[in-house]
């Protein structure tokens, strides 16, 4: 079979891989995207998807800029227009409002699949993309010159860059000997979808408990998704309760903040981790979404920091001047300008979930402390808020 040429070779079409590729669009590249999976039409039903992303304000703007944010149906998105966060104390909390930060909101509600069949769409029309879907990538080496992919099928790709945007347990990572850091939280992210018997009036509500941290997510009308945390015995206890059952004991959680529960999507279950490859790139090489950091979900932001990747590493390339695609130094100007921004997102999800999951009775007056405290603090607040934000 012939050798195709490329100057970026994407693996993973995921929220992130699918983004990059688009994203390199007026930049004059030949982009490659393999991806495993067959793209999902969105349903035409009335059914809900319970992956729901929490999706910052400057992730949209760069969804925007793809041309994809405007063509999502408004009707099945939130904005999230107030945060209520509590301690495990019952009383101490820390409030957010979009309307006292000037804002017209914090975040956006929006299902993985709605935004996936929008990206899917768009590279279906994009001349500089060539799909390689659904495919397995059986061998990766990486020369002086290029990076050469081997299919399963016999396919040969040659890229003077190969991005991994193959999530957390990446393939073109280990290929490439990277090295990675992985701590497993012993725990499990239950996700499900409810009916509600009163309105969320768009706020999000997470709550830190000794048993894991639960939060509700907005969705539109009387619905809201829930992401609970949770050690993984009590969240395989929890996924064996009949429905009925489950939405009564996820209401006695939140003390019925919204009321009597009805669950209206199957509810299903993540292991979390921590993972920090060490480092973002080599030549030819780089890492971007899941595949360069897994964090704790409790901040809704790993593919907020994912789209970040994304649009920092098409700039860089975008700008690469006379350097090729794959060289060092140029994605060292990735890796630099992405540093900082996720190594903060690992260490506060790190350090947070850490603070809540011990039940030393010090801590435990430590954090509600700091908690309210923080409620407070107008400046730490402001600080924290431009981080969830991602540069609007
Ligand atoms: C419970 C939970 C709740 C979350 N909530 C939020 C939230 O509210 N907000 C937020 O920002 N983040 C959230 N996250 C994090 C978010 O899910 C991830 O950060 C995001 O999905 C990562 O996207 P990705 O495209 O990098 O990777 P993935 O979604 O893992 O996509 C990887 C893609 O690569 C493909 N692939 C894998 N291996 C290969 C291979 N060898 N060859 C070809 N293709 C391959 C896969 O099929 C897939 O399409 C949450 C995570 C969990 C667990």
């Amino acid at each position: 079979m012939a050798i195709q040429n490329f100057d970026v070779a994407i693996v993973g079409a995921g929220l992130v891989g699918s983004s990059l590729a688009l994203a390199l669009r007026d930049t004059g590249l030949r982009v490659a995207l393999v991806e495993a999976r067959v793209p999902q039409a969105v349903p035409v039903d009335a059914s809900w998807d319970n992956r729901i992303y929490a999706i910052s304000p400057g992730s949209a703007q760069f969804l925007e800029q793809l041309g994809i944010w405007s063509a999502l149906d408004a009707q099945r998105m939130t904005r999230v227009e107030a945060m209520a966060i509590f301690g495990d104390d019952g009383q101490s909390r820390l409030d957010f409002s979009a309307y006292e930060a000037g804002l017209g909101q914090l975040a956006y509600i929006v299902e993985s699949r709605l935004l996936q069949a929008a990206l899917w769409q768009a590279l279906e029309a994009a001349p500089h993309v060539q799909l390689f879907c659904p495919a397995t990538c059986a061998a990766l080496v990486i020369e002086v010159d290029a990076a050469r992919l081997t299919l399963e099928d016999g396919t040969e790709i040659n890229a003077q860059l190969m991005v991994a945007a193959d999530g957390a347990h990446s393939w073109v990572r280990q290929q490439a000997g990277i090295k990675a850091s992985d701590k497993s939280y012993q725990q499990l992210g239950v996700v499900a979808n409810f009916a509600t018997t009163l309105p969320h009036q768009g706020t999000a509500f997470q709550w830190f408990q000794p048993e894991g941290i639960l939060a509700y997510l907005p969705l539109p009308g009387n619905r809201m998704s829930m992401v609970w945390s949770l050690q993984e015995a009590l969240a395989q206890d929890l996924l064996q309760l009949a429905p009925s059952e489950l939405s009564a004991r996820v209401a006695e959680a939140s003390n019925q903040r919204l009321g009597v529960l009805e669950l209206i999507t199957p509810a299903a279950a993540f292991p979390l981790h921590l993972i920090e490859p060490e480092t973002l790139i080599q030549p030819r090489i780089a890492l971007v979404g899941d595949a360069a950091h897994q964090v704790h979900p409790l901040a809704g932001q790993g593919v907020n920091l994912g789209f970040a990747d994304a649009k920092v590493l098409a700039s860089v390339l975008a700008e690469r001047g006379l350097l090729g695609c794959g060289d060092v130094y140029l994605l060292r100007r990735y890796a630099r300008a992405r540093r900082e921004e996720i190594l903060a997102m690992q260490r506060v999800t790190d350090g947070l979930q850490n603070l809540f999951n011990r039940s030393w009775p010090m801590l435990g007056w430590v954090r509600n402390v700091g908690l309210a405290a923080t409620n407070r603090l107008t400046w730490l607040k402001q600080q924290l808020l431009k981080q969830a934000l991602g540069n609007p």
